[in-house]
């Protein structure tokens, strides 16, 4: 081989080691910052990676996707009271919450599952408060796990636990468990609203003049009718009465009390001795809430009258009454229209109407929260 001839060989060997050995160095440097950022060794993070890529399949089924976070920042985000779920490895899920605020339950539907991948041993509270023990309890007593089928490899599974109060409720996912936080509502929801649907059970209010329909079924229906329009970016949205059961006036203004409500408003319908009593009225707390509580019953009153076309009463003075006294946060009380009045009657008996009002009054409650300071 001639003298020029090695030196070209001695030279491209020269630039292939260098080439190799700066693409290891590369490889390390990739490596290492991935496993910076996921905090998790590289075999450990499929969920990580599963939780992103999945993000499309968001759309076919009703849950989300957590996002993924480190251990030690979940710790300080979670509080005193909490769950904690182990995860299947390598399984593509979503999660959904649901509040049965009602029942004192909340529900985890975690969806694309594969069938009986979790069990008790997998599921662990952890409390650090006063009422410790009575949570141990309600975990032991009132979890249960089931599953329903989605497809032939797909299911799935419903994780309910029992809890001893209403709590507002914060989700977060390392790789290895998903955790739910119980807090109190006020530190989770940015406002609250509570909604009550006035009289219920043997009390059912006013007795229209026309129609099988009382007052404690029209108020029902459109506390329901509001909830249903409610979005819960909005706020979080609580009932006092979900159905026709007699509910106490303390246990409504207590309910309200224990989750700190910003806005507490009854909907209930008017009645008159005198013939030609009708329209749209309301009542409002005159405290230190008066002007939060006057100025709400009067955008409400202000927009369904409008919307209506009913005559607008306008809104008093309600101390007297006891929900409207004792509820300590604004109060109003909504007069939808007079039971004893045929003409307003016929208009609330129309299922339409009855939509368009409720319609209006979650409208109503959104600009009172939105402009009232
Ligand atoms: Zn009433």
């Amino acid at each position: 081989m001639k003298e020029e001839e090695r030196s070209v060989w001695k030279q491209l060997l020269f630039h292939s080691i260098t080439f190799l050995v700066l693409g290891c160095c590369l490889m390390f440097v990739v490596s290492t910052f991935h496993l910076d950022i996921t905090g998790n060794r590289l075999e450990e993070t499929g969920a990580y990676d599963n939780t992103v890529s999945a993000k499309e399949k968001w759309k076919q089924e009703e849950g989300s996707y957590l996002q993924c976070e480190k251990r030690v920042d979940i710790l300080k985000k979670v509080g005193k009271y909490y769950i904690q779920i182990r995860k299947p490895q390598n399984t593509n899920y979503s999660v959904r919450l649901e509040d049965c605020y009602q029942e004192k339950r909340v529900r985890l539907y975690l969806y694309g599952m594969q069938k009986e991948s979790l069990s008790f041993d997998d599921l662990e509270v952890v409390c650090q408060g006063k009422n410790k023990k009575k949570v141990y309890e309600c975990f032991q007593t009132g979890t249960s796990i089931s599953y329903e089928e989605q497809s032939e490899k797909k299911s799935t599974a419903i994780l309910s636990f029992q809890v001893d109060k209403i709590y507002g409720y914060c989700l977060y996912e390392d790789s290895k468990y998903i955790y739910l936080a119980c807090k109190n509502p006020k530190e989770v929801y940015n406002k609250i609203i509570v909604l009550d649907a006035g009289h219920g059970g043997k009390d059912t209010g006013t007795d229209a003049v026309t129609g099988n329909w009382s007052e404690s079924y029209y108020n029902l229906d459109f506390v329901k009718k509001i909830e249903e329009q409610w979005s819960e970016k909005d706020g979080k949205l609580y009932i006092t009465r979900w159905n026709d059961k007699r509910c106490s006036l303390q246990s409504r203004v207590r309910f309200a009390n224990s989750v700190s409500a910003d806005y507490f408003i009854s909907i209930h319908c008017n009645s008159s001795d005198e013939a030609g009593g009708s329209g749209l009225e309301a009542l409002y707390k005159s405290n230190q809430y008066k002007e939060e509580s006057k100025q709400m019953a009067q955008i409400c009153l202000e927009e369904l009258t409008k919307a209506t076309g009913m005559t607008n009463r306008g809104a008093l003075n309600g101390q007297e009454i006891f929900i409207i006294r004792k509820a300590k946060m604004p109060t109003v009380l909504l007069e939808m229209g007079f039971l004893t009045s045929r003409e307003d009657v016929i208009y609330l008996q129309s299922e339409d109407n009855r939509v368009k009002m409720a319609k209006t009054v979650c409208n109503a409650i959104k600009k009172g929260m939105s402009i009232i300071k």
